[in-house]
């Protein structure tokens, strides 16, 4: 039952940042609500950052219409300050981060904020890895309202998390949280202690921000807080390591699987979804879950993404019947293996959300003949294994972006035989859009049957706003093909 927070909070209660002078660093997605949040709580806010444009000067004008100081094309450590809330994307070495370490004073993430500030009562679910948080917290999210909880999916999509542990306008609370972490958010997290926690996968990802493999790993790791009973994926070597060199052994450890569960696990048998683990005798019963069809896209990855989901809502008591009922409720999100239209017998499909090797490895594994659109910004990722197992399902390739380059060397090694073709941009006076051109090449090598498939396995700031406007555009390149 949703509670309000008249019941929680007396008038004689500690603000711990009254009065407080907090610099809030970006003014990106994560800011505006972190400076609002902080200027609720009675503390002096004063917002850097080194951009000054029309982007940032509108959202500047309204805080500071709502008392936040605000700094822009500039990010100075403000004189009297005793705490840095960073934008998680910001890197450890950015001068103004730089200058608050030496300076001894504290740097954390919105999520840790958040923690700090949250309802004594209010249960949190956490969720990380390389590839599925999102799909994952939703169908969390849709679980745990299935079974009558006032729950919320927060993160990267949807309600940011600072604003989810205060009272809304109604003076309400939520009572579950499943909470997206990113590695950056664990980053600058430190008291954090989640009720229970899953790391889905670890493959690179973002190791130019953290400096390599382990460090990206470890920073996950930290999901597995003292008291966090621990989820893992019983075939990612890091999740489990992490789960057992980072976590808390006096916690449960839940492994999921895509096969017949042990004892202490959830799995699959059959075309069911299938818990030993929140049963009350493990070792000589089990319980039914879900069927295999209630998970869409049934996908491999995707039935990874429900079992985690489950094994959290499980972790809270969700019954049997509500994890059912919440993947048959569950609405996948867009940009995620989202069908587009079929055109003279060719699938064309958008997977823009496929921004690193190992999410488009999984969409590349779902279709058996592709014409793969990829490229863009690999972050540090090496692509050699993924040309290798994408190989024998190759029509053909499409590449784009600033990257693109590491793709063509990894696919003349491992699929010489595989035409490619490159697109720098839109052909002259066509008046077509560079995506006309990209679609009109994927659809050249296409034949039918196959699958023209956009999984860029790189990130998309080289040529796109961000990876919705790169699905969208193709989207609507592929409804104007003749
Ligand atoms: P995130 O929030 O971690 O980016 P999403 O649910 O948005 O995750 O999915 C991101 C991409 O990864 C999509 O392209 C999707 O097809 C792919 N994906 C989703 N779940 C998994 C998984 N468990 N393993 C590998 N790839 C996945």
């Amino acid at each position: 039952m949703a509670h309000h927070a008249s019941d929680t909070e007396n008038p004689g209660t500690p603000r711990p940042l009254e009065g407080r002078r907090v610099c809030v660093a970006g003014l990106g997605v994560s800011g505006p609500p972190v400076a609002r949040a902080l200027l609720a709580q009675g503390a002096r806010v004063t917002v850097v950052d080194g951009r000054d444009d029309d982007t940032v000067r509108p959202v500047a004008a309204k805080l500071r219409e709502e008392g936040a100081e605000v700094v822009l094309g500039d990010t100075p450590l403000p004189e009297d300050c005793d705490l840095v809330v960073t934008s998680p994307g910001w890197r450890p070495d950015s001068p103004l981060l730089v200058r608050a370490a030496e300076a001894g004073i504290e740097v954390v993430g919105d999520v840790e904020l958040a923690w700090r500030l949250k309802p004594a009562d209010q249960v949190w679910l956490g969720v990380t890895g390389t590839n599925g948080k999102t799909t994952t917290v939703r169908m969390l999210e849709a679980m745990l309202r299935a079974d009558g909880r006032d729950a919320l999916a927060v993160g990267n999509v949807g309600t940011p998390v600072i604003e989810a542990v205060l009272p809304d306008e109604a003076g309400r609370l939520h009572d579950v949280l499943a909470v997206e972490l990113s590695s950056f958010q664990l980053h600058w997290s430190s008291s954090l202690r989640p009720h229970a926690a899953t790391v889905l996968n670890v493959a690179p990802d973002h190791l130019d921000w953290h400096g390599g493999l382990d460090p990206y790993a470890r920073a996950k790791g930290r999901i597995f807080a003292p008291g966090t009973l621990r989820v893992v994926n019983t075939a990612d070597a890091w999740s489990t390591r992490l789960a057992e060199e980072e976590g808390d052994p006096h916690t449960p450890l839940v492994g999921f699987r895509l096969d017949t569960p042990r004892a202490g696990e959830v799995g699959v048998v059959e075309d069911l979804l299938v818990d030993r683990a929140f049963v009350p005798e493990p070792h000589t019963s089990a319980e039914e879950l879900a069927g295999l069809a209630d998970v869409r896209p049934a996908a491999p990855h995707n039935v990874a993404n429900a079992l985690a989901a489950a094994a959290l809502a499980r972790s809270v008591g969700v019954a049997p019947a509500s994890v059912r009922a919440g993947l048959a409720a569950f609405e996948p999100e867009p940009h995620r293996i989202a069908f587009v239209a079929s055109v003279g017998g060719v699938d064309y499909v958008d997977d823009s959300k496929a921004t690193n090797p190992h999410a488009a490895a999984a969409s590349l594994g779902s279709y058996p003949s592709v014409v793969w659109i990829a490229g863009g910004l690999l972050k540090g990722a090496e692509v050699d294994d993924l040309a290798a197992m994408a190989a024998g399902r190759l029509r053909g390739a499409v590449l784009i972006g600033a990257d693109r380059a590491r793709l063509r060397e990894a696919l003349s090694g491992h699929a010489p035989e595989v035409p490619v073709l490159e697109v720098g941009g839109p052909a002259a006076d066509t008046g077509r859009t560079v995506m006309d051109e990209v679609v009109a090449a994927a659809a050249s090598l296409a034949e039918e049957g196959d699958t023209v498939l956009l999984a860029p396995a790189a990130a998309s700031m080289d040529m796109f706003t961000n990876y919705h406007e790169r699905g969208r555009l193709f989207a609507e390149a592929v409804n104007r093909l003749p």
